[in-house]
């Protein structure tokens, strides 16, 4: 591993710590006061972390699963000591993410196909167009040559949004302008891509529409145009979620993914909420791999989603709180 790899990482551990620093400290003050004056685990204690668990937006399923597993080693040690409650939990929360089916990704083949189009979908506000800047730099940085495309054609602020993006990463952009259909948007940008030999296109979307099944047949328009202008693309179709609006999120990842067929999510505003847990339950629940987070605003905060260092950093150093 060379400096600049050393060095990189460091930084982006300190972004994620940084990122996760609210969602951790709500967490482990609640259960220092849940194990104040007490020395083994009890019933009441049990009661308390599934509270907390469910507070901290880890959703009610992922928290029953969590619970029963620490039941299961409370049943086999009766004398289980609280200052061990940190590590069991950190035990069973890493199992439970290692079994569920999503799989760390270093990053987007796209030697794989060319060009690789990525649809970027998700509500109003939940940071796809930010998303979409912050990957078209990473895809950049890697050298590859990225376009992306304004499919939200709602408001003309939408569109010079990305093209600020564009710009600021100096990639191509594509547009039609405001109104435009969105689906001859996608449709034409696949073509563009194609003809400009671009490795990664990345299409924006509008979040609203005036009713949910507007959006969600909008969606499948946009996807049958991609197809149409290269068979089987879209290559991924990203959904963004917001941490901060905890179960919300849980919300719509289930109502866009039993309408379109989302590949990989994408965690944003992970920084300055305590909501954290989202991605626990999400991971879990949805056998859809999070892809990347987002810890910060700023073009280098968003990173691939490692489960490893996610927890790491989630039960680092506080331990010692407990
Ligand atoms: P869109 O409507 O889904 O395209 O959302 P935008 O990309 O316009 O983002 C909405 C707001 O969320 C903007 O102010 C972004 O700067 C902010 N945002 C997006 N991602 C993050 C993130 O990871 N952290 C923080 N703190 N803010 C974010
Ligand atoms: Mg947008």
């Amino acid at each position: 591993m060379g400096f600049f790899d050393r060095f990189f990482n460091k930084e982006k551990k300190q972004d994620l710590d940084k990122g996760l620093e609210k969602t951790k400290t709500g967490f482990f003050e609640k259960i220092s006061k849940a194990i104040a004056g007490k020395s083994t685990v009890d019933v009441e204690i049990l009661d308390d972390l599934e509270q907390i668990l469910i507070t901290s937006d880890v959703g009610l399923e992922t928290t029953i699963k969590i619970i029963n597993r620490i039941e299961a080693r409370v049943a086999v040690d009766k004398y289980l000591n609280t200052a061990e409650l940190s590590t069991i939990l950190r035990d069973e929360i890493s199992d439970l993410l290692l079994e569920n089916n999503t799989h760390d990704l270093e990053d987007f083949d796209t030697d794989g196909h060319k060009p690789q189009i990525i649809l970027v979908v998700g509500v109003n506000g939940v940071g796809k167009t930010t998303s979409i800047g912050k990957l078209a730099y990473q895809f950049s940085l890697k050298g590859k040559k990225v376009m992306i495309a304004a499919g939200d054609t709602f408001r003309a602020a939408a569109e010079d949004q990305l093209k600020i993006w564009a710009d600021r990463v100096g990639c191509l952009f594509f547009t039609k302008g405001m109104g435009a259909d969105p689906s001859a948007v996608a449709y034409e940008a696949t073509q563009k891509a194609i003809k400009e030999q671009v490795d990664v296109c990345i299409i924006d979307t509008a979040g609203r529409l005036h009713t949910k099944l507007n959006l969600m047949n909008e969606l499948s328009k946009i996807n049958r145009s991609i197809d149409k202008s290269l068979p089987g693309a879209p290559h991924e179709v990203l959904l963004v979620l917001d941490a901060t609006t905890g179960q919300n999120a849980f919300e719509q990842c289930r109502h866009f993914t039993e309408t379109s067929h989302v590949t990989g999510l994408i965690l944003t505003k992970l920084d300055g909420t305590a909501r954290g847990g989202v991605a626990l339950g999400i991971s879990d629940q949805f056998k859809i791999p999070i892809k990347y987070i987002g810890v910060g605003e700023s073009i280098d905060k968003l990173q691939v989603f490692n489960r490893k260092a996610f927890i790491d950093s989630l039960f680092s150093k506080s331990d010692s709180s407990l």
